[in-house]
């Protein structure tokens, strides 16, 4: 098992966070430092490092995060618009906390290529 994060601090309530979602297997919160309008992170409560870590055995789990994206999406009312769903891996991704975590951006008609 690989350290623990500040995301288990989140998931622990031991740090605050904005919460917009939360069940027994994932969490969705606003991120500290959006880069759109809109930027939430959703992550599962168990820890998967990277997204080299996803298997057949936590696939399931991991589907979970972009089935509460398409939900907060619609609740939030920015589902038809769109929005962008980012999951960096390790440094050449971008990645700086080695706890998965599904980015959601919107709220803008956002720039491609990301570089
Ligand atoms: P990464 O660079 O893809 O690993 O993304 C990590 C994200 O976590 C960044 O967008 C950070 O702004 C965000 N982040 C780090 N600490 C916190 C926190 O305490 N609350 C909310 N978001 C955080």
């Amino acid at each position: 098992m690989s350290e623990s994060t500040i995301f288990d601090k989140i998931i622990s309530k031991e740090i605050p966070a904005e919460i917009l979602y939360e069940d027994d297997q994932v969490l969705a919160f606003k991120d500290i430092n959006p880069q759109a309008p809109v930027h939430f992170l959703v992550i599962p409560k168990v820890r998967i490092a990277t997204a080299n870590d996803i298997n057949e055995e936590n696939a399931k789990t991991v589907g979970l995060l972009y089935v509460t994206a398409a939900k907060i999406a619609k609740q939030m009312g920015f589902a038809e618009d769109g929005y962008r769903c980012v999951m960096n891996c390790n440094p050449h991704g971008g990645q700086t906390v080695y706890h998965i975590h599904l980015h959601v951006l919107a709220g803008k008609a956002l720039g491609w290529p990301p570089y």
